[in-house]
């Protein structure tokens, strides 16, 4: 039995397909083992948004060809797709697959036998049209559903179109079939992925269904707890969907929703579909009706142009806004991007400084959210993360809560309430005892 192994760099998107993969190795015999298990096969996704994507794509491959020297190294994913030729020339590497083709490594690879050059099959970006369906099942605890993939945004920043291609979707009667198979399992959390989930509904070219519809349809699977929208365009955020999920049962008050920057004069700049008034008024409305809903920001720092008014402009709209975290990320140049041309290059000591600042406030942002909710009861989702004789979890609205051990509870949903934060910032519940103890 041929043992494989897989490592995964990047985003959600890519971390469901790797699962998906993996269990075409296993449907077809082969054992699936962990890096360091002296595989006969690595299978390594890649991430082009991934700072130094190369150098980690190098040390990879340089580590598995030291665990296993005759093993059999296919590299796929968006920086495969990006640089086939430049992945196929690093030393111990066997195979490039581009986008269109990763789903297929069985048919393009044979049985894994190592030739005297790479090999190379990545077609074109505007190849890859077909929808690949993907879930991972990783840990017991929750799942992240593809549902979309590719994007026909084309914001100036951003390599994801080259890497992935168009904006396409599975059917909703196809994401239900997963789902159900999903909730078949033990798993109790699903979350939404895609590149632009909000566009959901484009199959073979033609738009035909809506993500509002999708979410509507999720929500009658019965055996599932909880579905996450993971992340989602402001504009594409409707008062329909917001609406919809204040009132659902299954789909939680969590949203996340990148911003990249809080001055109108950048957000031109980067071509983004909204001005930050909108942004505003989804932050609200989201507010108005679920006032104990987390909302997470993606911003960038140091885009071309951003002087220190400007970069003070998403500093203020952040500082007012009633959002619960962000995820920082640091503008650094991409080839083949519009932003490349863009005038006003920022240096990288003041990116630095840029993103520091907003990692506090993020802080700040988090802490002030999750004292907002002390007091209050939620259902947490346990998982087998133990440290200390503690056990953590999710609640619905992603406060990550502490609690004391009690294997019981792994994977399974209780309601508690929200007692202090601890020092390692997590919630602590209020235990049986402690009321017994306060009273
Ligand atoms: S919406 Fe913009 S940032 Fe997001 S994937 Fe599409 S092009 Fe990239």
């Amino acid at each position: 039995m041929k043992k494989v192994a897989f490592y995964t760099l990047g985003c959600k998107l890519n971390f469901s397909e790797t699962s998906t993969i993996s269990r075409q190795f296993e449907d077809r015999g082969f054992q699936k083992v962990d890096f360091q298990e002296n595989p006969d096969i690595f299978i390594i996704n890649t991430c082009s948004v991934t700072e130094n994507a190369d150098k980690k794509c190098k040390k990879i491959v340089k580590e598995a060809k030291k665990i296993s020297p005759d093993s059999y190294v296919a590299i796929i994913g968006c920086y495969a797709q990006l640089k086939p030729r430049e992945i196929s020339e690093i030393k111990g590497v066997d195979a490039v697959l581009g986008a269109a083709e990763k789903f297929r490594l069985h048919e393009l690879l044979g049985d894994f036998a190592k030739e005297q050059e790479a090999k190379v099959v990545a077609s074109e970006i505007s190849e890859a049209t077909s929808f690949n369906n993907a879930y991972s099942i990783n840990d017991r605890t929750r799942t992240f559903l593809k549902v979309q993939d590719g994007c026909n945004y084309g914001c100036a920043f951003c390599t994801i179109p080259l890497a992935r291609g168009k904006s396409r979707s599975n059917t909703i009667a196809s994401v239900l079939e997963s789902a159900q198979e999903i909730a078949s399992t033990d798993v109790k959390e699903v979350v939404l992925t895609g590149v632009n989930i909000g566009d959901f509904g484009i199959v073979e070219g033609k738009r035909q269904e809506r993500f509002a519809d999708l979410v509507f349809a999720l929500d009658q699977v019965d055996g599932i707890d909880r579905f996450r929208i993971s992340s989602i365009e402001p504009n594409l955020l409707t008062n329909e969907i917001i609406e919809f999920v204040s009132r659902s049962e299954r789909f939680v008050p969590h949203f996340h929703i990148p911003l990249q920057s809080g001055s109108n004069t950048i957000l031109r700049k980067m071509g983004r579909r909204y001005l930050r008034e909108l942004y505003e008024d989804r932050v609200s409305k989201i507010k108005t009706l679920m006032p104990h809903a987390c909302i997470g920001v993606d911003v960038i720092v140091g885009f071309p142009g951003e002087t220190d008014e400007l970069f003070l402009e998403t500093y203020n709209f952040l500082n007012d806004l009633d959002i619960s975290y962000l995820h920082v990320f640091t503008y650094s140049e991409r080839a083949n991007t519009r932003a490349v041309e863009i005038d006003g290059v920022v240096p990288m000591k003041k990116r630095n400084e840029r993103s520091k600042m907003l990692r506090i406030l993020s802080e700040k942002k988090r802490r002030k959210f999750y004292e907002e909710n002390l007091g209050k009861t939620f259902t947490v989702l346990f998982e087998e993360d133990i440290d200390g004789g503690k056990m953590h979890g999710f609640t619905e609205n992603y406060i990550r809560v502490a609690a004391k051990y009690d294997p019981m509870l792994i994977n399974e949903t209780k309601q508690v309430t929200l007692d202090y934060i601890n020092e390692a910032g997590n919630v602590e519940v209020l235990e049986p005892e402690m009321v017994y103890e306060k009273h």
